[in-house]
């Protein structure tokens, strides 16, 4: 008998310490509002974004939306208000923006984009009357506004009972915790991959398919059995990961078939445009050393997941250049200097190209220690912000930015699960006559190009 108390013990001890962050009881209680706010004569939805929609004020601004909920949780699981108009006019004003850095990426027709920019003006406009509790109306010019917007991103009007892709504000720990179990209550096969530990301090989430929550306080460090405790993101920061996660959700609907790393280059660049510098861990960890416990992905971004700020040479100053001094430093013929972050040392040189059909994590590095592994990451980071700057500053011979006649190109391809290899590479082929991570040779390949640019000093 007296043993059954201490197997109870032992066993808690072999419990995975996710099973301490209460993403069912925190889902089940952002349900309840849900339900609360929900009119009788509607049904709950199976599919998340319905559900959840009763919960939030919904700013709909052409290629994006912004979530606010009107009622969020506290730490004790109790309902209090949610964020009035005021506390988001940031966020609204960002996505706004984010949009006008993607016009000329998905189309060159003049009358289109002038259409499209006038719209975003509208839009952006409108986005400063949120100033008090209430949120704005949407009169019909900005519903105008907002459809001819559509009509560029998506090919039509958005009818009410379709989305664009979400952003959803979580403004406590405990509704972000809260909001991801919501989201595995309506959909249990994310459990597995959304009940995990690295998401106690993590600021943002992705839930499904065009919808994320970015949460705007973090957890302390060491609050292991307080998780639903907030502790303060600074201002700046907290505008990085909204944008960088809004980045993601736009670039991913747009160009579902460009590289994982094209995307993130993409995210870095965009949120350094908006924000002037961007110092978010992609994975939205926020610990000093990010975690490998997340599930991996594919290939070489999974390195990403190895991210982090702590000894970083490619942090503090220099996302505002788009880590061209870094790069530069860490450039020699033999290679890309790759740092030791556990023990502050160089270890390995990688050779370019980094980004080509084939390339993967270089093996001295998959091979290498743990602090290695995150010295590439950062590395790879700066490098792939780096290029598609880079490209972004090139011209074609009609005076296109290559970065957006790459994406413009890349947004005729829909999202395809039987192709591996992604259309980017035959697409610099066919439309710049330029490789890309094929060769050494700056005549012929963009990525050799932009290490002779390093080169250079
Ligand atoms: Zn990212």
């Amino acid at each position: 008998m007296a043993g059954i108390p201490l197997f109870a013990a032992w066993l808690f001890a072999l419990l995975p310490q996710g099973s301490t962050i209460p993403f069912d009881d925190a889902g089940k209680q952002v349900l309840e509002l849900v339900d609360r706010a929900r009119p009788k004569n509607v049904k709950p939805s199976n599919e998340l974004r319905q559900r959840l929609e009763p919960l939030h004020e919904r700013v709909r601004l052409g290629g994006l939306e912004l979530w606010v909920p009107k009622r969020a949780l506290n730490e004790k699981l109790a309902a209090k208000d949610g964020p009035s108009a005021k506390e988001v006019q940031a966020h609204a004003a960002h996505l706004v923006a984010l949009q006008r850095e993607w016009l000329p990426r998905v189309t060159r027709a003049k009358d289109e984009l002038a259409a499209a920019s006038s719209a975003l003006d509208v839009l952006e406009r409108w986005t400063r009357e949120f100033r008090g509790g209430r949120f704005p109306e949407a009169r019909p010019e900005i519903t105008a506004a907002r459809q001819t917007v559509e009509r560029l991103f998506f090919r039509r009007a958005l009818a009410d009972g379709a989305f664009a892709p979400i952003a959803i504000v979580a403004p406590t720990r405990a509704q972000f915790i809260g909001t991801i179990g919501a989201a595995t209550q309506v959909d249990p096969t994310q459990r597995p991959r959304l009940h995990q530990e690295a998401n106690r301090r993590a600021t943002a989430a992705h839930l499904a398919p065009g919808c994320s929550v970015v949460a705007w306080t973090s957890s302390p460090e060491h609050a292991t059995r307080d998780p639903l405790r907030d502790e303060a993101i600074d201002v700046a920061e907290s505008d990085q990961n909204f944008v960088h996660t809004s980045a993601h959700l736009l670039s991913i609907e747009l160009i579902p078939m460009a590289p994982g790393w094209w995307l993130e280059g993409l995210a870095l660049c965009d949120t350094i445009a908006l924000c002037r510098a961007d110092e978010t861990v992609c994975t939205g960890h926020a610990d000093m050393h990010a975690s490998s416990s997340l599930p991996g992905a594919p290939g070489a971004l999974g390195i990403l997941l190895w991210v982090t700020r702590h000894k970083s040479p490619f942090r503090d100053t220099f996302s505002p250049a788009y880590f061209a001094q870094p790069l530069r430093a860490a450039w020699a013929r033999e290679g890309l200097q790759v740092f030791d972050l556990d023990k502050v040392e160089p270890v390995s040189r990688v050779e370019p190209p980094l980004l080509g059909r084939s390339a993967g994590i270089p093996s001295g590095v998959a091979n290498g220690t743990d602090g290695a592994k995150r010295g590439f990451a950062e590395l790879y980071r700066a490098y792939c912000a780096g290029f598609v700057h880079w490209l972004d500053q090139q011209r074609s011979k009609d005076e296109q930015a290559l970065l957006d006649v790459l994406c413009a190109e890349l947004a005729r391809h829909p999202y395809d699960p039987q192709t591996a290899l992604s259309p980017l590479y035959d697409i610099s082929e066919r439309l710049l006559g330029r490789s890309l991570g094929a060769s050494n040779d700056p005549e012929l390949d963009l990525e050799a190009a932009f290490v002779a640019s390093l080169a250079a000093r």
